[in-house]
Order: structure tokens, then C-alpha cells, then sequence
């Protein structure tokens, strides 16, 4: 939607005030998603008025007008506005005791002038004003809306603040979550500080769960387009600074973007699991049908399971425990050549809450073979919650499958 605003003023034309009321409502259009056009000032003369009104018509389809619903015989807006849409003015009841309240507060009758202020366009929305006499209005034709304000900036706010909400019509609202791993709330809060703090429309909201933090985007805007594009150049901004965290959209999960990115490439996966004892596997076989991508994971808890099923050399086993790098590098090979998949993933650790190989509750190693050779990476969890390590791991897994099978992935963005 196209918008201009047009301030009205001598004084303005004399410079001997700012059309600071412009600069406001543009600022106010653009958080609405509305484009505007052109601020255009004219001086109070009818002719004149008229001539930038007829204008305005051309080529916007929101106009927005400040100044001259006063009660002067300079004050003109709002019959010029009613002359050029054919309709007349009538007193609104509710305005005119309005004024006649105020002016009993001072012991005085109506003039014609003060009567004047309670006029208003036949049809029009009437915008109460709190914050002084003259009411507002909201005018809408077939091809144009018409908002007039008063040329008192404390007035002028004060009506947009109260009516913002049916000012413009029906807001779309828009949201999007976009879902982060391996990053902490505060971490992922100190990176984007300057855009949670200052943004408003679109507004950001973290949400963390365990491991895992969402980031909530709304937008509002009239239009579904727009908001969808408030959306799209925020997460941009975001993407920009902390994306090596990004994941996937909305609901989506961990294990579905591992088997989703797996699908896309044409990749099959396998697993072999320790600590985990299958944890991984559910995860996956939760999601109805990973069986074209997942084929199977060995829950190899046992130092003999590791040699008998996976074929993990007895020696390295004793030399570096089953809790090792090495461990997970044969475990993760042993598995990918019995499974037959292209990726293969291993977890050995330590979950406590005692330690059986040496190493510190909470190390784990998780490793990753592809047909490009095999990656292992340390992890350490903090020692307390058993159970938090294991899950901390399975997640771990299926990010570094992820990051590993980077392709754009859209499922779930909305
Ligand atoms: P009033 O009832 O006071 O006559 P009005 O709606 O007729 O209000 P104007 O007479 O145009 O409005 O302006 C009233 C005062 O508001 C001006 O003297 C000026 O101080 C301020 N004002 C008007 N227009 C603007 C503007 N565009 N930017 C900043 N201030 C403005
Ligand atoms: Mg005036």
C-alpha cells in the first residue's frame, strides 16, 4: 500500500516550525509495513489544498493529513477533503459535548468557531481526541483511505495511539521460529542483543529448551506480503550473526532435518551405540518413514558387543578404553561397513554417575564416517544428570550430521 502525507500549514511554509508531525507518521507507516510515497506540504489556502489533495489521489491510496481541524477560519481540511469526495459535514454529537464540557469548565458558551471543531465528514470514523477538542477522522472510499489529524503533534500522537489498532484495518499477523542448537539462550541473547532490544515490529522472543533455543519473529503488517518480508529480512539479520546455529523452522526436529537432509542428498545412515543404547535410533524411527534413509543402529554397550558386532580391535579397547576417540572412530567404520550406509554415526561416553574407563562423567565421543573418512569430536557435558547427558548426545549426533549435510533446507518455514 502507497501512502502520502500531507501536512498543512503556513507555518510551516514560513519555517517557523519542522513538519515533525511528517517525520513521525512515516516512522509509524513503516512499522505498519506501509510504504510512503511522498510528504507533501501545503499552506492554508483552499485552492492549494485542494490542488495537492487531487494529487495525492493519483498516486497513493493512503492519505494522511495533519493540520487544520482547528476551529479558525484557516483551519480548512476537512471541507476541503468533503468537497472533493462529494459529501457533506455534520456535527458529532459526542465531539460537540466534548467542547461544550470543556467550555462550561470555563464558564463560556459555544461559539460558531468552537462548533465548528465538532464537525465531521459524513461517513467517517470518528477518532476520539483526548487529548484536546478537535476529533480526528478515518474516511474510506472505494479506491482511497483518508486519515485526518490534528496539527498539534501531542494531539496527533495521542489519536494514533489510541485508534492504532483499527486505524489501519485489519493487521496480519506473521510469525516464524526459527530453531538454534549448540548455542546457549544468554550466548545466542549477548550475539543478537542490539536486535532483541531494539526490534518491535518484527518483535523477537527467545525461548530455550534443553540444548536448544527458539527464536520467535512477528510481524505485523496490513499486508501478508509484507509481513512475510519483515520476517524474511530480520531472520536474514539474525542468520547473519549466529546462522553456523540454525536448524530448521517451526516444529521441526533435529532427527527430521537429519532425515530430510539425508533424503535430499540420497544418503543412507547407520548408527552404533554406547551410552545412548538406541536413544539415537528412536529418535529417528519415531519419524515416520526414516527406514528409506536410517538402516539400522547396534546398541553395542559391552566391550565384546563393540569387537563381536562392529569388529572394534580387542587392543584398542584395552589401550584406550572404550571411552576414546579411537573407540569411536572404529565403532562409527565398523557400523557404516555392517549397515552398508554411505554416513555412520558412533557414541561412546562416560554418563556417570561413576566412570568406568578413567574418563571424566560427561566425555563423550561421537563420531562421524562418511566416504570421505571419519570425524570425531570430544563433548563434555557437565558431570550431574545422567540422563541429560545421554540426550545431550543423541542431539549432538544429529547436529553434527546436519552441519555436515549442508543443504538448504526449508521444511517447516512458513
Ligand atoms: P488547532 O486546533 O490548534 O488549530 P489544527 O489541527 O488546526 O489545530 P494547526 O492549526 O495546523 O492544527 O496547527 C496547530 C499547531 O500544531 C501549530 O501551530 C504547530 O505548533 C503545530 N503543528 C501543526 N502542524 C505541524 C507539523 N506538521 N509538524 C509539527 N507541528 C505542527
Ligand atoms: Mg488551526
Amino acid at each position: 500500500m502507497k501512502a502520502e502525507i500531507i501536512a498543512v500549514g503556513s507555518e510551516l511554509l514560513l519555517g517557523e516550525i519542522a513538519n515533525t508531525n511528517a517525520q513521525y507518521l512515516s516512522e509509524w507507516l513503516a512499522t505498519c509495513g506501509i510504504d510512503v510515497h511522498y510528504h507533501t506540504v501545503v499552506g492554508d489556502n483552499r485552492e492549494r489544498m485542494v490542488e495537492v489533495v487531487t494529487r495525492a489521489q493519483e498516486r497513493a491510496e493512503l492519505i494522511v493529513i495533519t493540520g487544520g481541524l482547528g476551529p479558525t477560519e484557516d483551519d480548512l481540511t476537512k471541507e476541503v477533503v468533503a468537497d472533493l469526495l462529494g459529501r457533506t459535514l455534520h456535527v458529532d454529537q459526542p465531539a460537540y459535548d466534548r467542547i461544550e464540557a470543556f467550555l462550561k469548565t470555563r464558564g463560556r458558551m459555544m461559539t460558531e468557531n468552537e462548533k465548528k471543531q465538532a464537525l465531521v465528514i459524513d461517513q467517517a470514523d470518528v477518532l476520539t481526541n483526548q487529548a484536546g477538542l478537535a476529533p480526528g477522522m478515518s474516511v474510506h472510499t472505494a479506491d482511497h483511505q483518508y486519515i485526518l489529524l490534528p496539527g498539534v503533534p501531542r494531539e496527533m500522537k495521542r489519536i494514533i495511539a489510541d485508534h492504532f489498532d483499527h486505524l489501519l484495518g485489519k493487521e496480519t499477523i506473521k510469525s516464524r521460529t526459527l530453531r538454534f542448537f549448540g548455542i546457549g539462550e544468554s550466548a545466542l541473547n549477548d550475539q543478537l542483543a542490539d536486535l532483541i532490544r531494539t526490534a518491535r515490529n518484527p518483535s523477537v522472543a527467545p525461548y530455550a529448551e534443553l540444548a536448544e533455543v527458539r527464536l520467535r519473529l512477528t510481524a505485523k503488517a496490513l499486508d501478508e506480503q509484507v509481513a512475510l518480508g519483515m520476517l524474511d529480512t530480520l531472520e536474514q539479520q539474525i542468520l547473519a550473526e549466529v546462522g553456523s546455529h540454525f536448524y530448521g523452522y517451526g516444529e521441526t526436529s533435529l532427527p527430521e532435518v537429519v532425515l530430510d537432509r539425508c533424503r535430499k542428498a540420497g544418503l543412507t545412515l547407520s548408527a552404533a551405540e554406547s551410552l545412548t543404547g538406541g536413544a539415537f535410533a528412536s529418535g529417528l524411527t519415531d519419524i515416520q518413514g526414516a527406514s528409506d534413509v536410517f538402516r539400522g543402529s547396534a546398541v553395542v554397550y559391552s566391550d565384546t558387543a563393540k569387537v563381536n558386532v562392529l569388529g572394534v580391535p580387542q587392543t584398542l579397547l584395552d589401550e584406550e578404553t572404550a571411552v576414546s576417540r579411537d573407540v569411536a572412530v572404529a565403532m562409527a567404520e565398523g557400523a557404516r561397513k555392517l549397515y552398508q550406509t554411505d554416513l555412520a554415526i558412533a557414541l561412546t561416553g562416560e554418563a556417570g554417575p561413576t566412570s568406568n574407563s578413567g574418563r571424566a562423567v560427561g566425555t563423550v565421543y561421537c563420531a562421524l564416517a562418511h566416504s570421505g573418512g571419519t570425524e570425531v569430536r570430544e563433548l563434555t557435558y557437565p558431570a550431574f544428570d545422567r540422563g541429560m547427558i545421554r540426550l545431550r548426545s543423541v542431539k549432538d549426533a544429529y547436529f553434527m550430521l546436519i552441519q555436515n549435510i549442508s543443504l538448504t533446507d526449508e521444511i517447516g518455514k512458513r
